[in-house]
Parts: structure tokens; sequence; C-alpha cells
């Protein structure tokens, strides 16, 4: 089905997808990644970076674009909804630098990562990105996979990564495996002009608000020149599709009424144009990622709530971890498959129901006694993870 010669493919051309092509590539690899949307933009909003996904960023040689481009203006506190008073910190361990005085906390707008992987990624391999690409079919033999697209165009692979987001189509063609499941969260966010909003922020330009059945947070970007706030609040029903609902400021203050003026300030200065809602979905964890020369990364293989703010990291450390794995053996692509799937799976399914848990302790009616309770962000262990020397 396929020869030696042909590249190994990528479906999804998101963060994911980007950073394996990236590891791939500076592995010597010949990569093409697939990918659906016609251009590549200024799309999404705010991620946070946190350790374990900037040592990453370090190993994709990235990192001192990442810290150029980051806000890393410190820990971000915990505030309770109504009074504004601050509860706790998010991590609960009291720093927000390791031991070089490196930041803990990157926070980027999304499309200023993903520019600087498409930037790394087409210096080294100017045709690697393919646009208008979207994956509707795969099969594999023994040598290779054969992808097919939606306009009927076949493409050859030495083997396939799906990265094609939490909808993902390959994973629907390698498992019997039910859709994501709306979780009667939906998210409100805003990109502000910091000029607008420095006023109400006081000292602490990061910080999450904490209530019955809703979370409000809010941080820097851009150097500081935007303030992302995302607003995440129980919805019965979900109908829209997509990141990029538009949404109104009346309907974003209307579901934080009688919240603290703090953060109700805020959602009055936000720009009614960017607006934006989605709803919150995951996935039950897959028992395997892998079927010989076909593997899934990033929210493909598993989509995270966001409340510990690590789905979007997931995904980097996926990306590092199977480039190192390719890395060591590639002429056995599905054994690298393998042992990758086996040094990240235990690691993604522990933030799966971490980020469960840290959404259901944020979000309980007590929210006077939550300063009292075992937050999972606390577990130091989450964040001493090493994609870059973790065992594969
Ligand atoms: C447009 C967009 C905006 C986002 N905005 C935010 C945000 O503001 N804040 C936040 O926290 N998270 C956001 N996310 C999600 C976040 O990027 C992911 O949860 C996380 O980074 C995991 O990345 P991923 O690469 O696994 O998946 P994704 O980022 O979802 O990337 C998947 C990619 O695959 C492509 N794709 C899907 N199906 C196919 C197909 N059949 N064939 C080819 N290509 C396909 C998609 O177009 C996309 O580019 C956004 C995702 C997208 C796609």
């Amino acid at each position: 089905m396929s020869a030696s010669s042909d590249p190994i493919l990528i479906a999804g051309a998101g963060i994911g997808g980007l950073c394996a092509a990236l590891a791939l590539l500076r592995a010597g690899q010949d990569v093409r990644v697939l990918e659906q949307a016609p251009e590549l933009g200024e799309v999404g909003a705010g991620l946070t970076v946190q350790p374990s996904a900037t040592r990453a960023v370090d190993f994709l040689g990235l990192g001192d674009d990442l810290r150029e481009v980051a806000d890393m203006s410190g820990q971000p506190y915990i505030f309770h909804y109504r009074t504004g008073e601050q509860i706790g910190e998010i991590t609960g361990v009291g720093k927000v630098t390791d031991e070089n005085g490196v930041s803990w906390y990157h926070r980027i707008h999304r499309a200023d990562f993903h520019a600087m992987l498409v930037d790394a990624i087409r210096a080294l391999s100017p045709g690697a990105i393919r646009l208008n690409a979207r994956v509707a079919g795969v099969e594999q033999d023994e040598i290779g996979v054969s992808v097919t697209l939606e306009n009927g165009e076949v493409l050859k692979g030495r083997a396939l990564i799906g990265a094609d987001g939490s909808r993902s189509t390959v994973r629907n063609c390698l498992f019997d495996t039910p859709m994501p499941q709306f979780r009667g969260q939906v998210a409100y966010r805003s990109l502000i002009p910091m000029e607008r909003v420095a006023h109400l922020l006081e000292d602490h330009p990061a910080g999450t608000y904490v209530g019955p059945g809703a979370i409000f947070n809010r941080y820097p970007v851009r150097q500081g020149k935007l303030l992302n706030c995302i607003g995440i609040v129980e919805t019965a029903a979900w109908t829209e599709e997509g990141w990029a609902c538009p949404a109104t400021r009346a309907e974003f203050l209307e579901k934080f009424a009688g919240w603290h003026e703090s953060l109700t300030g805020l959602i009055r200065e936000a720009p009614e144009e960017g607006l934006f809602k989605w709803a919150l979905y995951d996935r039950e964890p897959l028992a395997e990622w892998t079927k010989g020369r076909i593997t899934l990364l990033g929210d493909a293989a598993h989509p995270i709530l966001p409340f510990l703010g690590l789905a979007g990291a997931m995904a980097v450390e996926d990306g590092v971890v199977l480039g190192r794995a390719i890395a060591a053996t590639p002429d056995d692509l599905p054994g690298a498959f393998a042992r990758y799937e086996a040094a990240r799976k235990p690691r993604t399914d522990d933030i799966f129901e971490k980020s469960r848990e840290q959404g259901r302790i944020f979000q309980d009616p007590d929210t006077d006694g939550f300063a009292s309770k075992k937050r999972p962000h606390s577990d130091k262990t989450l964040f001493a993870y090493d994609p870059a020397t973790v065992a594969i």
C-alpha cells in the first residue's frame, strides 16, 4: 500500500498535530499535515501552557518564541464569586517559578502559538501543511496507510496520526466509539483590550472566580495587551456547533448576574463583536489509541474538560512524546506507536479524571467551604512530568 519513501501523514493542523509534525521534521522524518480548513488564521482565544508543556515547547526549540508572546504575570488567585475575596491560589503550592526562576505559567493567544508552530514547520518543509484537505476515510495494511480525502483523492503514507480534534474522523474509522457528550456546560469568552479594564484588575491580572454551577477565569495574553475572559456556566441544552458561536454581552452578563462587580465590570467592557461561546464536551477514555500504523493524539484521543487548563498541554506533550518514539525506531512505526501510547495513556487518563474533579470542586454549591477542599491542581506531580525525557 505504501513505499518507504512515503511521508508520515497527520490529519489535523491543530496544536497537537503541528507539535507532532515539528518533532518529526526535527527528527528528519518526512511528514504531510492534512488540514480541512481552507486557511490557517487568527482563531481561538487564551490557552495556558503549564510547566510540563513548556518543557515540550523548549524541546521543539520554540521556548524563546513562546516566552516572547506569553503573559507571565504571576500566580493566578481564586476569588469568591459573590464577595470577590481571595479564597485560594490556583496551584496551592505557593509559587509560580521553578528552581531556575522559570515561570510555571505561560498564558498565550492560541493563534500566536499556532502561528509559531506553522512558521517553524514551513521553515523546515515549505509544503508540509496541506489545506482544504479533509480526511474522510482511512485504510491500512502491513506496509502503509491509504487516506481518502473528501474530494475523493487518495494519499499514501507510511503511517497516519489522527490529530483531527474531538470529533475525529480517524478515531471514528478506527474504533466503534460514542461521539463526544455534551457535559451541560457552556463557555463564554471575550478578549478585551487591556487599556479598557486594567483599572479593574488591581494587583491580580490572573484569577478565577468560583461559584455554584459556574466559574469565571481571566488572564492576560499577548504580553498583557489583551485580557482573556472565559465564563463557564451550567446550561441545560445546546444545539450549536463549533468554537465560535456568536454571543451577546447581555447574555454573558445575565449568566453571571449576582456575581461580584469586579468581574461583571469586565463583562460590561467586553467588545460585542468578539464575544463567542462554545459547549463543553468530553468522551470517556478509549481502551486503546492505536491500530497498527494508525494512532491518535490530542483531543482526537482524549478530549478533556478545561478546568485544569491542561487540554492543550496534553496535545503538546503527546506530540513531543510521539515524535521521540518515532525518532527512536523510524523503521518500526507500529512499535513506536505502541510505546507512545503506553507512555502517554496513563498520564492523559489521570488528567481526564482530575479535570472533571476540579470542575466539580470549582462549581460546588458550597463556595464558602472552598478553601478547605483538596484540589487536583495542588498536586505538584502534575507539573513535574517532562515529555522531553519521560521513558518510552
Ligand atoms: C478553531 C479552534 C479554536 C479553538 N479555540 C480554543 C480556545 O480559544 N481556547 C481553548 O482552550 N481551546 C481552543 N481550541 C481547542 C484547543 O486548541 C484544543 O482543545 C487543544 O489544543 C487540543 O488540540 P488538538 O490539536 O488535539 O485539536 P484541535 O485544536 O481541535 O485541532 C484539530 C484540527 O483538526 C482539523 N480537522 C478536524 N477534522 C478534520 C478532518 N477530518 N480532516 C482534516 N483536518 C481535520 C481541525 O480543523 C483542526 O485544525 C480551539 C480549537 C480549534 C480547532
